[in-house]
């Protein structure tokens, strides 16, 4: 899914979860900026669940041809049911996020309904919807998601396992909440 799609699909979401077509362009800097990064954050769950797809084809195949590596095929498929489960309940965080913003939306247009209209400065600050990109942990570069499962920093070369990245997926979705509750 690329970006474009992905943000077409958050603006869906939120369109039938306020029950109205909402136009980008009339909404602040600060929304719009959270819909992008929910927009991200919705492409690297899509390529994530793509990586746990083609691991459990794998598994499929060597299920049917290497019965001698008994002990592997358990451990891969071990990993895959807890795969799964870290991105169903990433997906989960994920629409509560856009649940929120959703509410911002609304929030929004009926303050603006009112001749309210908070000062755009303030208004930027009020919105902890914006979610980063996954950083390397030791360099602190952006990282790739790649489809073979592992993924290779670009610039200082630490690899990162599905698992791994999940989690820091995780710690992202996160951390935005707790930005929140501050
Ligand atoms: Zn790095």
């Amino acid at each position: 899914m690329i970006t474009s799609g992905a943000k077409a699909e958050v603006i869906n979401r939120i369109n039938s979860i306020c029950g109205f077509t909402i136009s980008e362009e009339k909404l602040p800097p600060s929304i719009r900026m959270a819909i992008t990064s929910l927009a991200n954050t919705l492409k690297e769950l899509e390529l994530t669940r793509q990586v746990i797809i083609i691991e459990e084809k794998e598994y499929m195949k060597k299920g049917r041809t290497l019965f001698r590596n008994k002990k592997d095929l358990e451990e891969l498929e071990k990993n895959l049911i807890t795969y799964k489960e870290k991105l169903n309940i990433l997906i989960n965080k994920f629409n509560e996020r856009l649940k929120e913003l959703s509410q911002e939306i609304i929030n929004d247009l009926t303050k603006k309904d009112y001749g309210n209209k908070l000062d755009e400065k303030n208004y930027a600050m009020e919105s902890k919807l914006i979610i980063e990109p996954i950083h390397c942990k030791k360099c602190g570069a952006q990282l790739k998601l790649s489809t073979t499962g592992i993924t290779k920093c670009e610039y200082c070369g630490t690899i990162y396992k599905i698992s791994e990245y999940l989690d820091l997926l995780s710690d992202i979705i996160e951390n935005d909440k707790k930005h929140k509750i501050l």
